[in-house]
């Protein structure tokens, strides 16, 4: 018995079995909570290709055993490893706070949406905090806003993102670390497929919003082989993303509480490589970036795919009816 207690004497049948019957797995319960934030942009760190970041929640049930956001909940005194996905977090009063933090700040500088928590994830279904974000960029000309997400929920949201185009320039940054559906659903449990997120590429990009897709982190010897890089590079292609870039893992200690033990379950025999590398430090020395970074462009260059969105200049911003935007697109 898992917690020691015994049957009642009384029991007999299946009512004795079940009495007797060891949890598989008990049921995950999300809760979810309301966050009083007093501000919703952060300021990026210099070298980042936006200034800011908004995150509309804390947390994300999405649980990739990867993820480098973990360290959010740690700040909270919460378990990063389980309470991140568990306990999650929904910022109140977004709209009000947001359209008063832009009056004070240069949008066209770069504002990305979804840096430490998934802005499509399930929770936005029921909260619509990312929706209640779009609409006051909806409002707002010459901004520069990027969306990142595994979601394919970010398709409800294409009549918004159509509007916000017309004055301002948005892109949406798919991630789609592999094609194998078995690996997906190892590496990001309660994501959505990458079928389902290459349908919503595609999806987006007939609208006419610049798509790209994201194959991050690209992780050693688990998705950083050639071919599996050029049939999502392809596939991403095929579907109408414009751009295409990649990154190798870091793991930060939040991360390798996590990641280490997946690895050790899943992929056993890299183990001690995972250990070796990445024990002392987040990111990889040596040459195993560059050589990554030239593989990512040559695929990039096969199939004719940009590194990043298409940028507008900033004199084109006054462009209510948006017709430059889409001669560009
Ligand atoms: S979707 Fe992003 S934020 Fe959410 S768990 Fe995965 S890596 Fe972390």
């Amino acid at each position: 018995m898992l917690f020691g207690d015994s049957p009642s004497p009384g029991l007999v049948g299946i009512a004795k079995l079940a009495a007797q019957s060891e949890i598989l797995e008990s049921k995950r319960v999300v809760r979810y909570f309301e966050m009083e934030s007093r501000s919703v942009l952060n300021r990026t760190r210099p070298g980042m290709p936006f200034e800011w970041s908004l995150n509309p929640y804390r947390g994300c049930e999405f649980g990739c055993r990867y993820c480098y956001a973990r360290y959010t909940h740690e700040f909270m005194e919460l378990r990063e490893s389980v309470d991140f996905e568990d306990k999650i977090y929904a910022k109140s009063g977004i709209g009000p706070i947001l359209r008063r933090e832009l009056n004070r700040i240069d949008g066209s500088k770069g504002i990305s949406i979804g840096t430490a928590t998934d802005p499509y994830q399930p929770a936005e279904r029921r909260f619509n905090r990312t929706r209640a974000a779009l609409e006051i960029f909806a409002e707002q000309s010459g901004m520069a806003l990027s969306i990142a997400t595994k979601s394919d929920l970010v398709t409800r949201d294409i009549p918004l993102l159509k509007e916000i185009a017309k004055r301002n320039s948005v892109s949406v940054n798919m991630t789609i670390t592999t094609l194998d559906t078995s690996l997906a659903r190892l590496l990001e449990p309660r994501a959505p497929g990458p079928e389902l997120r290459l349908k919503a590429v595609q999806a987006i990009a007939e609208a006419g919003i610049p798509v790209g897709v994201f194959p991050n982190p690209i992780m050693p010897l688990i998705t950083d082989q050639p071919e599996r890089l050029d049939r999502l590079a392809k596939a991403a292609r095929d579907r109408g993303a414009t751009y295409f870039g990649g990154g190798v893992l870091f793991l930060m200690p939040c991360s390798r509480k996590v990641f280490f033990p997946f690895v050790e379950q899943n992929f056993p025999h890299l183990l001690r490589r995972y250990r070796e590398k990445y024990e002392s430090q987040a990111y990889l020395k040596g040459p195993y970036r560059e050589i990554i970074r030239e593989r990512v462009a040559a695929i990039r260059d096969k199939y004719g795919l940009n590194s990043g969105p298409p940028r507008r200049e900033l004199a084109a911003w006054d462009d209510p009816q948006g017709l430059l935007f889409q001669a560009a697109g």
